[in-house]
Parts: structure tokens; C-alpha cells; sequence
């Protein structure tokens, strides 16, 4: 998905990229055929490694070595995604995190040498998506972009998912008992309409949970992320920007209210669980 940058101002002729870009004039005319790329590091080895890497894949790739160059270049020429450092010379990576997931939701991978767990938790907090501790495997930080790209894109059919005993199929919008389904998993009649009987009493375990719009959001952000831990304030970005303080306890009761109508037990929860201090996580 695309971003809309903060306006940077005059935005007259001079945006003319630096090094020789191939394609079409104005960048920002058209999608550019690859994923473009930010990666913010300012040990020239890394950042030289990481850039002819990312080249050789295709990669559209714009370099800063400092935040707030970073950021300025992040509004100039919006990235499909962020490799970050966060140990850079001028602000911390987490203040970078923080100011571009203030209008963008693109995915940011944090490269750090810090091992501690409360960094890992504050750049987890302020939005990244992923953390990667130096020194890194970069065939592994490639495959972690590849995946972040691809979730943020939502690309690829949209198959129906199993939550304990309801089946969800996001192309249709609708939650259905898996015991109504022929079959296994596969999605033999997926226009199967909702239960429009009434939806009086969500407290009933047969009653078809009605989902809220809301309710819709959160879930299909943490589907594309089977298995993985998904930050407060990504989820908070997805579904409320810009943010507002208030969003982080919004997020805590739809994530409530979805599990009342989806867990079997949702003192128990068993696939919308919490990741304390840190977000939520969907467990097939
Ligand atoms: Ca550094």
C-alpha cells in the first residue's frame, strides 16, 4: 500500500534523483516497477553491503546514514519499506520509527547491534514491523524483507482461514461455522451468505458473530501475520492514522470484543492472544 507523505513544501523541479534512474521521469508519475527500498545505517561497510545487495535484487534503493536525513528523504521519495539502524549519529531509530509511522504504515525492519529486549519492545512499540540483531545473515534480512513487502501489499489470493471453530473468508466478509462447511479447509462454496438470522444474542456459541468494520480490520491485519507478533502501535497505524493517544485503548477493546465473538473462551484465548507491553499475535 501507498502512503501519503507530509507535504514537503516546494516540490517545484528539484527532485531530480541522484544517481541514474532508469525508468519513466517523474518517480512519482506512476508505481515504480520494484519495491523501493530506505535503508537508514551509518556504518558505511553495512550500508555499502546492504545497498549492493538490495541492487542486485532489483531493488529500487535510497541510502541515509543519519534520521533525520532519513526522514527527510523517507516524505522526498516514500519507501515501500525501511532497513533501519538504530543507533544512528543524530536521533535514536526509534524516534525515526515514530515520526514515519505518523503518516506512513510501509513496513520498517530495525537493524541493531543492541541486544536487549527493552530496545527490541521500544522499536517494536513505536512501529517497526520486524528486528533483525547484527551482525545478521543477509540472505535471512532478504527473505524478512521479501515477507514484510509482501504482507504490506496483501498480495496473492486470499485464502479462508480457520479460527477454532468458525471459518473466516476475507474475500466474502463473512464468518461461517466450520461444521456448515462440506469439506475440509477447502473453500468448496466460499459465497456461503452469513447467518441472516437475527443476531440478537452474541453471547450464544452457535449464533454467526456479526463483525464490525472495525472488528474486520484488526483481524485481516493479523491474519497476514500468522504466527508473528504484531505491534500496539502498527496495528494502531493500520487502523487510526495519524494516531491519536486514546487509539492503544481502542485497540484493547476491539481486540476484546473480536475475541469474545471468535474464542471459544475468550478468558483463554487460544489465536488472539497478547503479547504484553508489546501487541498481538494470531495463532493458527
Ligand atoms: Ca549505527
Amino acid at each position: 500500500m501507498r502512503s501519503t507523505p507530509p507535504d514537503p513544501g516546494d516540490q517545484a523541479g528539484r527532485l531530480g534523483p541522484a544517481g541514474g534512474q532508469a525508468a519513466g521521469p517523474p518517480a512519482r508519475a506512476g508505481l515504480p516497477q520494484s519495491s523501493r527500498i530506505l535503508i537508514v545505517e551509518d556504518e558505511p561497510a553495512l550500508l555499502r553491503a546492504l545497498q549492493i545487495n538490495l541492487r542486485a535484487r532489483g531493488y529500487d534503493v535510497a541510502t541515509a546514514r543519519a534520521g533525520r536525513k532519513a526522514l527527510t528523504e523517507a516524505v522526498r521519495r516514500p519507501p515501500d519499506a525501511i532497513l533501519l539502524d538504530l543507533g544512528l549519529p543524530d536521533l535514536d531509530g526509534t524516534e525515526v520509527i515514530r515520526e514515519f509511522r505518523s503518516w506512513s504504515a510501509a513496513p520498517v525492519i530495525v537493524l541493531s547491534g543492541r541486544a536487549s529486549s527493552s530496545d527490541k519492545i521500544g522499536a517494536l512499540d513505536a512501529g517497526a514491523d520486524d528486528y533483525v540483531t547484527k551482525p545478521f545473515n543477509m540472505e535471512e534480512l532478504l527473505a524478512r524483507l521479501r515477507a514484510a513487502l509482501r504482507r504490506d501489499e496483501g498480495a496473492g489470493p486470499i485464502a479462508p482461514v480457520i479460527l477454532g471453530r468458525w471459518m473466516i473468508d476475507r474475500a466474502a466478509g463473512t464468518v461461517t461455522r466450520r461444521d456448515d462447511q462440506a469439506g475440509p479447509a477447502a473453500p468448496a462454496d466460499p459465497a456461503d451468505p452469513a447467518d441472516p438470522a437475527d443476531p440478537a444474542d452474541p453471547a450464544d456459541p452457535l449464533q454467526t458473530p456479526h463483525l464490525t468494520p472495525t472488528e474486520w480490520r484488526l483481524l485481516e491485519v493479523l491474519l497476514q501475520h500468522p504466527g508473528q507478533l504484531v505491534s500496539a502501535s502498527r496495528l494502531v497505524a493500520k487502523l487510526w492514522r495519524p494516531q491519536p493517544e486514546r487509539s492503544t485503548h481502542y485497540l484493547r477493546f476491539h481486540m476484546a470484543s473480536l475475541r469474545r465473538k471468535l474464542e471459544d473462551d475468550p478468558a483463554r484465548p487460544r489465536h488472539l492472544l497478547t503479547e504484553p507491553g508489546m501487541g498481538y499475535r494470531y495463532q493458527p
